[in-house]
């Protein structure tokens, strides 16, 4: 059974989400943890669960999301997995990170670059990863069917969706990616987003401002 630990770290109030089920292999997904506290109570949480990282992935690459991207390799030695449009908005991180206040940020690679559709398996748990461009060029969302769980990164939020200014933003692509894409999943599927709380599909449908039946922008 897949089960799904949050935590909230770094100033941008960032998501990071740990998935691991009965085998006690775990993914990581946007380690935002930045300074030595946060990286500790990740860290704790995985060691008093006696839990085994396997991977780390990004849903995509701005700064808030992948802070903790270094130390999440270098202690668990697991390789990291983006899509490789998002290559560019990581390496362009590094050159904007002082400015943002992290100037000890570090940088990291992607070790495989992953193709929307693919399958990552770690334990007994499938994900899908769902192409979700418009936020961030190279935007997956990773779906876990049986459990009905979205992992949804800046796609989709509580009433909201994720901003598209920013370089490799595109707004009306974002809509229809959280149509085509999103909207596709059952309604009862929970999401699990890069920023604030949960909410499910169906909710987003009727309430959504920017994608619901009654949007307003
Ligand atoms: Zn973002
Ligand atoms: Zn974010």
């Amino acid at each position: 059974m897949l089960e799904v630990k949050s935590f909230t770290f770094n100033p941008f109030s960032e998501n990071t989400y740990l998935l691991y089920d009965e085998t006690g292999e775990a993914v990581i997904v946007d380690p935002g943890c930045y300074d030595k506290n946060e990286q500790v109570e990740l860290d704790e949480f995985i060691s008093e669960n006696q839990l085994k990282p396997t991977l780390l992935l990004n849903t995509h690459c701005h700064i808030d999301h992948v802070l903790g991207n270094a130390h999440v390799k270098a202690k668990y030695k697991v390789p990291l997995w983006i899509h490789k449009h998002e290559e560019q908005i990581l390496r362009a991180v590094s050159s904007y990170a002082s400015n943002y206040g992290f100037p000890n940020y570090q940088q990291s690679q992607a070790d495989l670059f992953i193709k929307e559709g693919k399958e990552i398996k770690f334990g007994t748990t499938l994900l899908q990863s769902l192409f979700v461009p418009g936020h961030a060029p190279g935007h997956l969302v990773f779906y876990h069917k049986e459990s009905k769980t979205c992992i949804g990164g800046d796609t989709l939020f509580q009433e909201s969706i994720g901003r598209t200014d920013l370089p490799g933003g595109d707004h009306e692509t974002l809509l229809r990616a959280i149509k085509t894409e999103l909207f596709q999943l059952p309604d009862d599927v929970i999401v699990y987003p890069g920023h604030g709380p949960t909410t499910t599909i169906g909710f987003e449908k009727q309430h959504n401002p920017f994608v619901g039946l009654n949007a307003r922008f």
